[in-house]
């Protein structure tokens, strides 16, 4: 049975043109990337080519960019590296953040002894920014962890405000923007961001590869030790294959970014319209204004529906409605639990991509209203 995918923050199809990129590429650019015959080169050079592709669509400079395995090493890097290397003793950050920065942040904090500080927000989880200037003090180096797109909530944050707060107050700021890259024209020449990052499979690409940005003059050490590829940032041998389908993916994504961002507000206006008209005791997770891509539903926990994602799951719609444990059973994320929405309400949250319709959308509510 072909599924009603609808579950593109966790991961998206592969899009063709990317595929066939990636498969001729497989078969002319399998030489290591630091050998220094003519094989090697050739790969070596296609990587550069896609740094320069990567960096003009995200308006970075192609020094600024490393290929990573993906957003988790990126984070993981960036964070313990920014600690050990720009003396940062106070982080800032808050409780809705994917676990790839929750659980970074207070490993910092186990380890190296950083204050952690997190910033309050509202029922809908909008962070408060005035709690950002209060923390932030005149005369040390903090790094705000802050995610530009909540995954599991769509919220958007200002990422210029935030920046600009930290400027004036001297502090790093690094945002997760895993789930906004390749959905905004992203200008990273003008958004004061110091680091971010991005994995492909969330744009359309490839799994097990993403990157890091840097901003240019900051230097921090390697998460992992070994050869000195990426400039000395990333060691091991460097998935070439991914990266030139990275650089694809992006590049489709940026170049039809119009098109389909178009496409899918009006899917996800479609969405909201529905629910909020026919199922009158659902209510809205997070912003539902925010990233146009995500929608999360709050169905009213009544004594029939406790397994209400796995029979979506059942009858054909792949929604997430959080992380199944080893019984089966889902746990309530961090974030909605956070919200302080989980004891009434059964998270369903939606993620739509340019391959989704308004006929897939239908049929998901008209299952929800059974439930
Ligand atoms: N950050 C956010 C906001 C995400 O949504 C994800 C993936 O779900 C990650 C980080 C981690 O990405 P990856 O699993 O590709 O390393």
């Amino acid at each position: 049975m072909i599924q009603i995918y609808l579950d593109n923050a966790a991961t998206t199809s592969p899009e063709p043109r990317v595929i066939q990129t990636m498969h001729e590429a497989m078969l002319q650019y399998f030489g290591n990337p630091s050998s220094i015959h003519q094989t090697g080169a050739a790969a070596r050079d296609i990587i550069e080519d896609s740094r320069r592709q990567v960096a003009k669509l995200l308006k970075a400079e192609p020094s600024e960019i490393f290929f990573t395995s993906g957003a988790t090493e990126s984070i993981n890097t960036i964070i313990e590296g920014a600690v050990k290397s720009l003396g940062i003793k106070h982080i800032i950050s808050s409780e809705i953040e994917h676990p790839a920065v929750v659980e970074v942040v207070k490993k910092m904090k186990l380890l190296y002894d950083v204050h952690v500080s997190y910033i309050d927000f509202d029922e809908i989880g909008t962070l408060n920014l005035k709690t950002l200037r209060d923390l932030l003090q005149d005369k040390e180096h903090a790094l705000v962890c802050l995610m530009h797109a909540n995954n599991e909530l769509g919220n958007l944050l200002p990422l210029k405000k935030v920046a600009e707060i930290c400027k004036e107050k001297k502090a790093y700021f690094f945002s997760d923007t895993v789930q906004s890259i390749g959905k905004f024209d992203n200008d990273f020449s003008n958004c004061q961001l110091d680091f971010a990052v991005g994995s492909a499979h969330k744009f359309h690409g490839p799994k097990g590869v993403g990157f890091m940005f840097i901003r240019k003059g900051i230097n921090i050490s390697p998460y992992q030790n070994g050869g000195p590829q990426e400039r000395n940032m990333r060691a091991g041998t460097e998935n070439t294959i991914g990266i030139i389908g990275l650089a694809k993916a992006l590049e489709i994504s940026l170049q039809e970014l119009h098109v389909h961002c178009d496409y899918i507000h009006n899917l996800k206006s479609h969405l909201k319209k529905r629910i909020s008209e026919e199922i009158s005791d659902a209510i809205f997770l997070g912003d539902s204004d925010g990233l146009y891509t995500i929608l999360n539903i709050g169905m009213p926990k009544v004594s029939h529906n406790k397994m209400l994602i796995f029979n979506l799951d059942v009858e054909g719609i792949a929604v997430s409605g959080g992380s199944a444990c080893s019984s089966g059973v889902l746990n309530v994320s961090h974030v909605i639990r956070a919200l302080g929405k989980s004891e009434q309400y059964i998270p369903v949250r939606v993620s739509l991509s340019k391959n989704n319709t308004i006929d897939e959308i239908d049929k998901l509510v008209d299952l929800l209203k059974k439930y």
